[in-house]
């Protein structure tokens, strides 16, 4: 190969390698956050793999008007993360929870730095706090609220880090995998339920680890037996309430698993799930001034498109069976926002949160 030749294909290496190390990340100015200091609560909830068709397609399958958290829409999200290829939910999630842009596969750390997260900032703050998931407590989103790994995949660590997390209150699918750590939990003062009606008929004043069976969305024809989440947020939300406020982060976790499998029925069912949980937490809001509801998703699942009717929802409206770089949608309840751009960057939900905690 000619010395040119050799030099210009170096230099295309040398880019490839830069762009791989450094991320294709763009960053986009902060809008300006405006709220009450009245508001000392925050619901965060997240729909992973949620993007704008898979609440277009839930609204055609279930006949639902204009939902009550669409008028707080706010504007697209970018979910890109520090690595070449489209974000994970555990760089995503990190991005949520801490602010931080980091590469996939990181819970809570950047490279070997340990980041700080909502959950401890409002420890710090005096609120309680409470993570709730679909899916296993120690899956990206909620690991990200509650622990720090250097991978996603070190459910040890994780679990670990959850039972000296202090967060009031963990609920999650029912996994095996708590068993050996169940007395950990308890001498950091946890009481443990691993039974619906037990949990939600609970009055103890004792941080609580819930693992708890069928928690699927109970409007999925092809699954029986599941528990209603709004049952269960309710009662999270009547456990948390005090007087110094609390940040609860809810996750509608099958949304992204049912769309890696372009199961478009199942995936709709856990919409309408999420549909049911945000309606909820409007209610518990409405009826005073002190809560902000915040509701996205980590990243788009499947490239969904859009039906035109009911009779259009099929599976083959996927295409593909990955995550996409779709932004995804940012909605806002009682909190507003001036100097509105193009689109923000996922880290700029942290930093509405982190406004409200620290009252600032
Ligand atoms: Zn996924």
């Amino acid at each position: 190969m000619k010395t040119k030749y050799k030099i210009f294909y170096m230099f295309i290496l040398l880019c490839f390698v830069t762009f791989a190390i450094t991320g294709c990340t763009k960053e986009y100015p902060f809008p300006v956050i405006n709220t009450s200091t009245d508001v000392k609560n925050v619901i965060l909830i997240v729909g992973d793999g949620m993007g704008y068709n898979h609440i277009e397609n839930a609204k055609t399958y279930y006949d639902m008007g204009t939902l009550a958290f669409e008028k707080d829409y706010v504007i697209g999200v970018d979910t890109s993360s520090k690595s070449l290829f489209t974000t994970d939910s555990a760089a995503a999630a990190t991005a949520l929870a801490t602010g931080y842009n980091v590469k996939n596969g990181k819970i809570g750390m950047d490279g070997n730095k340990t980041l700080t997260n909502i959950m401890e900032i409002a420890k710090d703050n005096n609120k309680k706090t409470g993570i709730i998931t679909t899916d296993n407590l120690y899956g990206a989103t909620p690991a990200a609220f509650s622990s720090h790994a250097k991978d996603r995949d070190y459910t040890n660590n994780i679990i670990v880090d959850q039972y000296q997390s202090n967060v009031d209150l963990m609920i999650g699918e029912k996994s095996s995998k708590y068993q050996e750590y169940y007395q950990n939990f308890t001498s950091n003062g946890y009481s443990i339920y691993e039974d619906y009606n037990s949990l939600v008929s609970s009055n103890t004043n004792n941080k609580i680890l819930a693992n708890i069976s069928n928690l699927r969305s109970i409007y999925n024809p092809n699954i029986t037996g599941q528990v209603n989440l709004v049952d269960i947020v309710s009662f999270a939300l009547d456990y948390l309430d005090n007087e110094n406020g609390f940040v609860l982060m809810i996750e509608c976790g099958h949304i992204d698993k049912c769309s890696h499998s372009k199961d478009i029925v199942g995936a709709l069912s856990e919409v309408h799930t999420l549909i049911d949980v945000a309606n909820k937490c409007y209610d518990f809001a409405q009826n005073r001034d002190d809560t902000a509801i915040i509701i996205t998703a980590d990243h788009e699942t499947g490239g969904l498109k859009k039906a035109n009717d009911k009779n259009d929802i099929k599976n083959s409206l996927y295409s593909k069976s990955s995550h996409t770089s779709s932004d995804v949608p940012l909605y806002v309840y009682n909190c507003s926002f001036t100097n509105v751009g193009e689109k923000v960057k996922n880290t700029f939900i942290f930093y509405i949160m982190k406004h409200i905690v620290t009252n600032i």
